[in-house]
This record gives C-alpha cells, sequence and structure tokens, in this order.
C-alpha cells in the first residue's frame, strides 16, 4: 500500500528536535515506543504519514515512570489504590531534594558515619514526646513483623480473638505474625475481652501483649475490651498496633487512637502507618520504650526493613511541616465545599452538572463509619470514563459520577478542573469508551 511504503522510518522521526530532546530527557526506549505506536497508526490510514512525528509527540509522558499522577475525587480520603494519603508540598520538596547524595547516614562535621535518618527520628519524637525512642519500617505490617520477631520468637503474643483482622487484599494479620515464628494465645471472645482474660493467658512464654485497633470494621452492642492502662499492669511488655498514625488526638476522630494518648495509658510500643491519618509516605512508625526500640533496632531484620532517604525525608517534611493535605481534607468546611461543587456545577454548562450533597470517608482501614459531609458535582455515569483517562477519579452512585470535593486540594484550582473535565469529555467522544 502507499502509504504504508510512505510510513517514516524510526531513525528518522527520532531525529525531529523534539523527539531528540525527550530521548535525552526520558531516555531512548519510551521515545521510540511512542514512534512506533504513531507508525502503527499511520500504517493502519489512521493519521497522516507526515504526522507521525507530531502524534508521538503529542502522546509522550511527562516523566519516565509510568505512574501517572490522578486527581482523587472519589471522596475517600486515603484511597489505597491511589496511594493512600498525598504529600505535602513541603514533603514533595523534601523528598526532591534528598533524590540525590544527601547526608542521610553522614555527619557533614565530623566526617563519620552518622545515625541513619536521625533528622526524621527526632522529629517523631518531638512531635510524640511520650515516646522514648522512634524507628521507623517500612510499613505497619513491617513493624508488627519487628515486634514479633524481635520480642515474641518462640514465645508467645496474646491478642483478643475481637482484633485477628484481616487488613485488606487478603492480608490478614494472625497470618503475619504467625509466620515470624511467634504463636498467637488468643484470648476472649470476638465481640468481648476483658483485662482477666489477658491476665490468664500472660507467663513465662509471653513474649508481648498485642492490641490491634480495629480500623477498618466496628463490632456494636455487647461488646467489652481491656483498656490499655489496666493490661500495662500485667508485668509484660504491650504492644498497641494503632492503625492509622495520629500522633496527637484529633477531635474529629473521637474514636481514633493516637500515640501520645496510648503511650500514656502505659503502652510500651506504639506501631502505625506512615501514609494514613499521619498524612506522610508509606512507612511503619514505632513508638515507645527506648529499650524496645532498640532491640527492635538491632534485630537483624530491622536492616531487610529499612526505609529508604526518600521516606525519611518525606516524613520528616510531614512531621515538621505545614498542615498535610490530608489533615485539610479531614476539617474542610462543608459549606466551603457546597460552595465549591456550585462554582464547578456552574463552570460545566451543557454537561447535566449539579451541586450534589455528599458522604466522604477517611478510607485507608481508618475511622470506620465515620461519615464526613461534604459536596459533589454529579455528572452523568458515561463521564467516568474519559474522566479516568484524563486522571480524574470520581465516584459512581445511584447512575451518577460524583466528584466528591473533600478529597480535591483546594489550592488545585476548580476552574482547571473544569477545563480539564472539558477536555476529558471532548476527547472522549472522539475516542469511543469501551
Ligand atoms: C493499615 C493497618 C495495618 C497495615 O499497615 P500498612 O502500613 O499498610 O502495612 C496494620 N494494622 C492496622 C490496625 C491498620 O489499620
Amino acid at each position: 500500500m502507499d502509504s504504508r511504503r510512505r510510513v517514516p522510518r524510526t531513525d528518522a522521526v527520532l531525529a525531529d528536535p523534539r523527539l531528540a530532546e525527550a530521548a535525552r530527557r526520558l531516555g531512548r526506549g519510551i521515545v521510540k515506543s511512542a514512534v512506533v505506536a504513531a507508525q502503527e497508526r499511520a500504517r493502519r490510514g489512521e493519521i497522516a504519514p507526515e504526522s507521525v512525528a507530531d502524534t508521538a509527540a503529542a502522546a509522550l509522558p511527562s516523566h519516565a515512570a509510568t505512574l501517572r499522577p490522578v486527581i482523587n475525587a472519589t471522596g475517600v480520603l486515603l484511597h489505597t489504590n491511589l496511594g493512600r494519603a498525598p504529600l505535602s508540598a513541603a514533603a514533595r520538596e523534601a523528598v526532591l531534594a534528598a533524590a540525590g547524595c544527601t547526608d542521610v547516614e553522614y555527619d557533614l562535621e565530623t566526617g563519620r558515619r552518622a545515625r541513619r535518618g536521625e533528622g526524621a527520628l527526632a522529629a517523631v519524637r518531638e512531635a510524640c514526646p511520650a515516646a522514648e525512642a522512634v524507628h521507623v519500617v517500612n510499613n505497619n505490617a513491617a513493624a508488627l513483623v519487628l515486634a514479633a520477631t524481635a520480642l515474641a520468637r518462640d514465645r508467645e503474643m496474646v491478642i483478643s480473638r475481637g482484633e485477628m483482622v484481616e487488613i485488606g487484599d487478603g492480608f490478614r494479620l494472625p497470618d503475619l505474625l504467625v509466620s515470624t515464628g511467634a504463636r498467637l494465645r488468643e484470648v476472649g471472645t470476638t465481640n468481648r475481652t476483658t483485662a482477666a482474660d489477658y491476665a490468664a493467658a500472660v507467663g513465662p512464654e509471653t513474649g508481648f501483649v498485642l492490641k490491634v485497633h480495629p480500623s477498618n470494621f466496628r463490632i456494636e452492642g455487647f461488646t467489652a475490651q481491656a483498656p490499655v492502662r489496666e493490661l500495662a499492669r500485667l508485668g509484660v511488655p504491650v504492644v498497641v498496633d494503632i492503625g492509622s498514625g495520629l500522633l496527637a488526638p484529633d477531635p474529629a476522630l473521637p474514636e481514633e487512637p493516637d500515640a501520645a494518648t496510648v503511650l500514656r495509658e502505659g503502652a510500651d510500643l506504639v506501631t502505625a502507618s506512615g501514609d494514613k491519618l499521619l498524612g506522610g509516605p508509606q512507612a511503619g512508625v514505632i513508638l515507645g520504650r527506648a529499650d524496645l526500640v532498640e532491640r527492635l533496632r538491632r534485630h537483624p531484620l530491622a536492616r531487610a526493613l529499612r526505609v529508604d532517604k526518600l521516606t525519611l525525608a518525606a516524613l520528616e517534611a510531614t512531621v515538621r511541616g505545614p498542615r498535610t493535605p490530608t489533615d485539610e481534607a479531614l476539617h474542610a468546611d462543608a459549606g466551603v465545599l457546597r460552595r465549591r461543587a456550585e462554582r464547578l456545577a456552574e463552570r460545566l454548562p451543557g454537561h447535566d452538572a449539579a451541586a450534589v450533597e455528599s458522604t466522604a470517608r477517611v478510607g485507608g482501614g481508618g475511622a470506620p463509619g465515620v461519615e464526613l459531609p461534604s459536596a459533589a458535582v454529579s455528572l452523568p455515569a458515561s463521564y467516568a470514563v474519559p474522566l479516568r483517562r484524563a486522571g480524574v477519579v470520581g465516584r459512581l452512585e445511584s447512575g451518577r459520577l460524583l466528584l466528591d470535593l473533600r478529597t480535591v486540594p483546594a489550592e488545585l484550582d476548580d476552574g482547571e478542573l473544569a477545563r480539564r473535565i472539558e477536555r476529558a469529555v471532548a476527547a472522549g467522544e472522539e475516542r469511543p469508551c469501551t
């Protein structure tokens, strides 16, 4: 076919100055893939052979990884599939600054090795003075594995039957804990476990008592739980997995435990996630008694769970820096959200857009049952696919697509969001959605 012969050769297209520049920035492989895809389209007759370079240039990704930034308009603050907590601008800058060579484990005064990530550890200690010491690992699951291995291997962890939880994607905490060689000593029942149940099970075999915050479900009705204060009197270490990583109480989430309160009540160690309500990077934060933290830190397994300089930078800037996007979303005023939704709907004439009330949630396995009054723009359900392709993720509810503004940062100009919606829908009309 004539047009097939006229499709320009790959090398010739790659010589286009825009593509040559992109190859220096993104790597040749990514640019070549875009060129090959454009050549295919020209061979199929979808585009003119002369526009192969233009088409390839337009299809180039903005950066060299396939992870794409998205706007979380789901109304779920900590959406696990969308990377949980978005980092603050301060944390993003800290990550970028630490990305090259950095003094993560080096003292620039003496020229000697220094404690890894001391700045991040100090930031968490200062934010939670009830903790004598802090250690940071890859995530909360890693924190629990490290505690179980270092403190209860070949011994027992005493845990309530009401706290044997599945954290998501089929991962169950009990399975994770016994994989370390520590044994579970289950006490109480699903709905009721008392301090006396724990006391009867504690003995020479006990490594520690473990309390796990039931962060993704609620047990209501005839229930009983042993307070940390009473467990602290049993004479064995008490480890509390608080889940969400609040360092101090938050009045908006009265049921959510926080590290400072739990430590003051007598917990010896607290473990938490960095990327839930703490609002930082994926990490497992371990806070508490200095001797126990040191045992965990010195355990050989700690090396396999240690965090990267990027995580340490993001964590420190999250804790020391301004309010996190998660905190701002959690406390956003419902009236302000309503007005944003109304203005956004007005900016979308001809799209059957309306401002509606909505209910946002914390998500990420946190604060189950907490409903955050919110506002959304309601759009036709058929917009869901083109908007997702444009990186705007909403929520389908009662046959409509809702864009919930509680999780859309206020700094993101809603006018820009409206233009993105317009463009996405226009592009979607050209390309049939499947
Ligand atoms: C989320 C959660 C975990 C798992 O934390 P990751 O940081 O995802 O490993 C463990 N325990 C509780 C109570 C949680 O809420």
